[in-house]
């Protein structure tokens, strides 16, 4: 089986792993220190970077830090991971779901714009706007960007998937007041679990640097707390493997660039499929390749088909407010998010990563067209 995805670990991350066994010291130390200032480099001289556990935590650390809680609404597109939206409610606040749109498949400025108007209106306090980068591909960050500016709400970011997608040539999760990142093993960079937050405000990174670790204040001399914070950190034998990754990210990115524009000129040869599509100013990462499948076409005989032939494919992501949680609490129906109900009904991933040659891509797009006929 040609599967999704695969991590790119060998001998380098091994090694690198277990020196940092042998040396007993497991929990947050040197290597984590190391891996922030690598993703430092990475990202922008001015961002600070916290690590911590995963990307779950780095969102609800982001929340909690611009003090979002009880009574206040955190507007979120509607097509993510459901974490995203988790978040909003592990700080005890309410989703505000925003459709996407069906270029980037990311949040559509417009209805954001819109819902802020009547929020505003109706003397809501919409205390944060989370955009996600869906699959790696940025949001259109230049009208997000000004909408937030406009009505004076605080801009994260959920670049769970995009370590290394640019906009204007900066990298995505340095946009914003906080970027939000993941390690988890199907992203591209890994650290088994893992996460970070990335910052330029230093206020904002002493609070983030207590609240990862039981609201002790990282800038006193004897120990002082400062918040009732979490148990988010990284381990050191995680941070040693991540900065390793982090060392073949421009490797991964370059192979994973080449591959989809294979892909692209392949599939759109032989089929009729739609693509999630960058905009001009945009690079992505193409952490994952997703599809839009003819409307007529039902996803589940496509995808049982590929499998016969050894490809691993599957729906995309999620449509968050029609999942069982926010179903069942808010009311949600079909039809009220028209563009993330049909990209949830008709998008499709495919294998990429690196182990991937031009063979098994137009052996796969053959077997899509095949399928499809
Ligand atoms: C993976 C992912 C997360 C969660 O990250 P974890 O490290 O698995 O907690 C959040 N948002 C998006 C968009 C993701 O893809």
């Amino acid at each position: 089986m040609i599967p999704i995805s695969v991590p790119f670990i060998d001998q380098q991350e091994i090694d690198a792993v277990a020196e940092v066994l042998k040396t007993g010291m497991l929990v947050q130390g040197k290597n984590v220190l190391a891996f922030e200032s690598d993703m430092t480099k990475w990202l922008s001289p001015e961002h600070k970077a916290v690590a911590v556990s995963n990307g779950t935590a780095a969102l609800h650390m982001a929340l909690v830090a611009l003090n979002v809680g009880v009574g206040d609404l955190v507007a979120v597109p509607t097509y993510s991971w459901p974490a995203t939206a988790n978040a909003v409610e592990l700080c005890g606040a309410q989703p505000l779901f925003i459709d996407i749109e069906d270029q980037t498949w990311g949040m559509d400025p417009d209805k954001l714009e819109h819902a802020l108007a009547q929020a505003k209106q109706k003397k809501q306090n919409v205390k944060a706007v989370i955009v996600v980068h869906a699959f790696g591909c940025p949001a259109q960050m230049s009208p997000l960007m000004s909408i937030c500016r406009d009505y004076n709400v605080p801009l994260i970011e959920d670049a769970a998937c995009a370590i290394g997608s640019t906009w204007n040539g900066k990298n995505v999760g340095t946009l914003s007041t906080m970027g939000c990142f993941s390690f988890h093993p199907r992203k591209i960079v890994t650290t088994g679990e893992g996460g970070l937050i990335s910052t330029t405000d230093a206020n904002m990174d002493r609070n983030l640097r207590a609240l990862r670790n039981h609201g002790q204040d990282p800038l006193a001399t004897s120990p002082d707390f400062i918040s009732a914070g979490f148990n988010y950190r990284m381990t050191d034998f995680q941070a040693a493997l991540g900065r390793v990754q982090l060392g073949k990210l421009p490797q991964m990115l370059e192979k994973r660039r080449q591959l989809a524009q294979i892909y692209i000129d392949l599939l759109s040869k032989k089929t009729s499929l739609g693509f999630q599509t960058p905009l001009k100013e945009m690079q992505t990462n193409w952490q994952t390749f997703a599809v839009t499948l003819p409307r007529n076409v039902q996803r589940q005989e496509i995808v049982q088909k590929l499998s016969q032939k050894g490809i691993t494919a599957m729906m995309g992501t999620w449509h968050i407010p029609l999942i069982r949680y926010f179903k069942t609490k808010y009311g949600y129906q079909h039809g009220q998010f028209p563009v993330t109900d049909q990209v949830f009904a008709q998008s499709m991933s495919l294998p990429l990563h690196h182990t991937m040659t031009e063979e098994n891509l137009v052996m796969i797009s053959d077997a899509v067209a095949a399928a499809l006929t």
